[in-house]
């Protein structure tokens, strides 16, 4: 084979398709039952980062547009152009494993799901196989260029490939928050909707329980259907630790039954709901590759355009409270912060804080490939919320239009480094921009 993408999220998705199209022979490995990652997995929604919020105007297209038009035509969201006056996709979770299923077949991606990548083979700073764990024991995928869409870096943290993680100041990460749907909801007045508002509210200040907001009327990826399904738990923890990432599923699903609990004492509506929880926890932030060049927060404020663009996005710094602070109704962490709690990021760090999170009005940002490109593995690139980028940057393109943007340039630059034999690094960059744009891409 000769790309081998592990993780099939939208952004390994995107790199495994656009690969393909290259004429590449591409391998992709994922862990649960299905693809999709976060956004079926998880059932985050809707899809972020596509537009300029303030015209509509598109700043992604390619892989996003295919995959919106395959949606659409199987009503599972909005066509494309009703997507961009939206300024999101809302789409329908189950719908997404089907058209992901079908994308990979039509492009005779070998796809192996349930099958989780557990080491890797380095051989003089190259990637040679990675190892995997099947229902049939251990066994290792061998290829030419290798893609982490893992979005926690696995392949990155176990090929050696140098990495990072948290924020300079104290190593924290976003705060961790499932999605969960609450079913079997009868008829809910206005009236009843701002009492539950008001309830979660007291609760969440009075510190009782770990939610950010009162509104439980999100949809999640559920657009279309019944019930709700909020974002709106917190849980500050290090993803990539066991323990607190076990004790952060346990106390993130603590949450959510709190808030039926609340909901059933303020309103008759709620007295035969049900809970469901997405199988996968909510993770934000993780390891981030150490990449040829590092995005920052410069980069997204100052609406940069870099010469070596693989990808636009217009999202913002959208850093969810790594502290995990919730009672004085805390959500972002940025210098106007008004909570009383402790934090040593207010106290001691004051002055790195921002006062401005996003773009300038009406203007885009660019992400190069270096973003993509490993500096201590020739044969190894990231997509998605594991590429190289500082935490604060890294907050505004971990939403999925520019994952699915940052995938399909990783999938296309692994191509040309396979049929070049090169090393990603000594890829002409205007090859890979060509390449893009011939795929509809915008960059
Ligand atoms: C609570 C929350 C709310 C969010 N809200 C929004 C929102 O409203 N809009 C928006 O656009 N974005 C939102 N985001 C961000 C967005 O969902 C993610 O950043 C994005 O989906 C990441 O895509 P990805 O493909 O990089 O990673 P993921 O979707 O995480 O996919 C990674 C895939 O790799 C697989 N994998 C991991 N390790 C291995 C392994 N060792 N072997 C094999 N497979 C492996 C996983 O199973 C998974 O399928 C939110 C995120 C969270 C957590």
């Amino acid at each position: 084979m000769d790309v081998l993408v592990v993780g099939g999220g939208l952004s390994g998705v995107a790199a495994a398709v656009s690969a393909a199209k290259e004429g590449a022979r591409v391998t992709l490995v994922e862990r649960a039952g299905f693809l999709g990652g976060l956004a079926t997995g998880g059932w985050v929604g809707p899809i972020l980062g596509l537009t300029i919020p303030s015209t509509g105007e598109p700043v992604i297209r390619g892989f996003l547009e295919e995959l919106v038009g395959r949606l659409a035509a199987k009503e599972g969201c909005y066509s494309f152009e009703e997507c961009l006056k939206r300024r999101c996709v809302e789409f329908n979770a189950e719908t997404l494993k089907l058209v992901l299923d079908e994308l990979v077949a039509e492009y005779k991606i070998k796809l192996y799901l349930d099958t989780v990548c557990i080491g890797a083979v380095v051989e003089d700073g190259y990637l040679k196989a990675v190892e995997v764990y099947t229902r049939a024991g251990r066994s290792h995928l061998k290829g030419k260029v290798f893609v982490d869409a893992t979005g926690d870096g696995e392949l990155i943290f176990l090929s050696g490939a140098e990495c990072q993680m948290g924020r300079p100041e104290d190593g924290r990460v976003m705060a961790i928050g499932s999605f969960f749907r609450i079913i079997n909801v009868g008829a809910v007045s206005e009236e009843e909707k701002k009492k539950i508002r008001e309830a979660l509210e007291e609760e969440r200040a009075a510190g009782r329980i770990s939610i950010y907001h009162g509104g439980i009327f999100g949809r999640g990826s559920f657009y279309d259907t019944d019930g709700y399904c909020p974002n709106m738990t917190r849980y500050a923890g290090n993803p990539v630790d066991p323990d607190q990432l076990t004790a952060g599923e346990i106390f993130l699903r603590q949450q959510a039954w709190k808030v039926l609990k609340i909901c059933q004492k303020v309103s008759p509506a709620f007295q035969r709901a049900r809970l469901m929880f997405a199988p996968q926890i909510g993770v934000r932030e993780s390891r981030r590759l150490v990449g040829l060049q590092e995005l920052t927060e410069k980069d997204i404020l100052s609406g940069r355009k870099h010469q070596e663009a693989i990808a636009r996005s217009t999202y913002w710094i959208d850093i969810h409270c790594p502290l995990g602070r919730t009672k004085d109704k805390v959500h972002l962490c940025q210098k106007g912060c008004s909570t009383t709690e402790p934090c040593a990021m207010l106290e001691r760090y004051r002055d790195r804080l921002e006062e401005r999170l996003h773009p300038p009005e009406g203007d885009y940002y660019t992400i190069p490939s270096g973003c993509l490109i490993s500096a201590s593995r020739f044969n190894l690139l990231a997509a998605g919320r594991c590429v190289s980028a500082n935490p604060k940057a890294l907050a505004a393109i971990r939403v999925m239009a520019p994952c699915m943007a940052m995938g399909q340039a990783a999938g296309v630059a692994a191509a040309v480094a396979c049929q070049e034999s090169k090393a990603a690094k000594d890829i002409p960059v205007q090859k890979i921009q060509q390449r893009l744009k011939a795929q509809g891409a915008l960059i």
